[in-house]
């Protein structure tokens, strides 16, 4: 009952969109719903099968359900961020495997467009150590710059990431090199993953840890290019390059980081999205963090 109280309290106080990464299984209109039950007032959801390459297209039937879910329930694009599949590296070191890739980019962004949907939030790529860092970061961005000119209205928002293996974009230098190379800047950004920040090196227990992060975060990418967030507390310690994601307070980042992050202003109106391990609590997580926004 104490959660229910709150969650009608809350909305008008915030301009924080909290919410997760939640199911579109049986189709996408199902992910409002699913966000909404759980008091989200944000999601992320694969518009197709993530392990897959290529999916049948939408039903026009589903994308119609999708907006008038989407608008009975309030959530306007700007609280809505597809994750693309796991499998696509816009980096990729060969002919055939960066072709596939940028084919299977650019039906995700179409997939957006259909859906009424304004970010695509994907995992910038891979060396797989057969190009340089450099190389890879250069195939991204004309991967982007190839995307945003087949495709209107949807911005390609760049996860920073642990740096995991051969993965690309766990410096935020990184992250700069590319945007610096695309196009179309008002159709490029960036979700802070917290979890792949922290094992990335950015420390980012308790208050002065966040202010240094957004503020290196600042000064080399520019934090008007800040399009999202995802708040997973981490497994492992910073500098790890082990994604390993936790609930928020059971890790290494700890409550006091996720609440100065709910207090900075400067976060407003933007997806912050849960994608921590036991769903179970994502309910109470978000009630969580929505008290720490007063
Ligand atoms: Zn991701
Ligand atoms: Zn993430």
């Amino acid at each position: 009952m104490l959660i229910l109280q709150k969650s009608v309290n809350r909305g008008e106080q915030s301009m924080k969109y909290i919410g997760a990464h939640v199911s579109s299984s049986g189709g996408v209109e199902n992910a409002p719903l699913n966000a909404s039950a759980i008091g989200a007032k944000a999601f992320a959801l694969f518009t197709k099968n993530q392990r897959q390459w290529f999916s049948a297209p939408l039903s026009e039937s589903s994308i119609q359900a999708f907006k008038r879910n989407c608008s009975e329930l309030g959530f306007s694009s700007e609280q809505i961020l597809p994750h693309d599949s796991y499998l696509i590296n816009l980096g990729h070191p060969t002919e055939e495997g960066l072709e596939k890739s940028r084919e299977s980019f650019l039906e995700e962004m179409r997939r957006c467009e259909q859906l009424g949907l304004t970010m695509l939030n994907f995992h910038p790529g891979s060396s797989l150590k057969e190009i340089s860092t450099e190389e890879c970061l250069s195939r991204i961005a004309e991967s982007i710059n190839i995307a945003l000119d087949k495709t209107r209205g949807v911005c390609a928002v760049i996860e920073n990431t642990a740096g995991q293996g051969s993965n690309v974009g766990n410096k935020f230098e990184e992250i700069a090199f590319i945007i610096s190379r695309v196009e179309d800047k008002g159709r490029v950004g960036v979700c802070i993953d917290t979890c792949h920040a922290m094992a990335a090196g950015y420390d980012l227990k308790g208050e002065e840890g966040v202010s240094t992060m957004l503020s290196q975060f600042d000064k080399v990418v520019g934090l008007q290019y800040l399009k999202a967030m995802h708040l997973n507390d981490s497994k492992k310690g910073a500098g790890s390059h082990v994604d390993r994601h936790e609930n928020i307070g059971l890790g290494e980042i700890g409550l006091e980081a996720f609440k100065a992050l709910m207090q900075d202003k400067r976060l407003d109106n933007i997806p912050m999205i849960l994608e921590t391990p036991d769903e179970s609590k994502w309910a109470e997580e978000i009630n969580v963090l929505y008290s720490f926004c007063n």
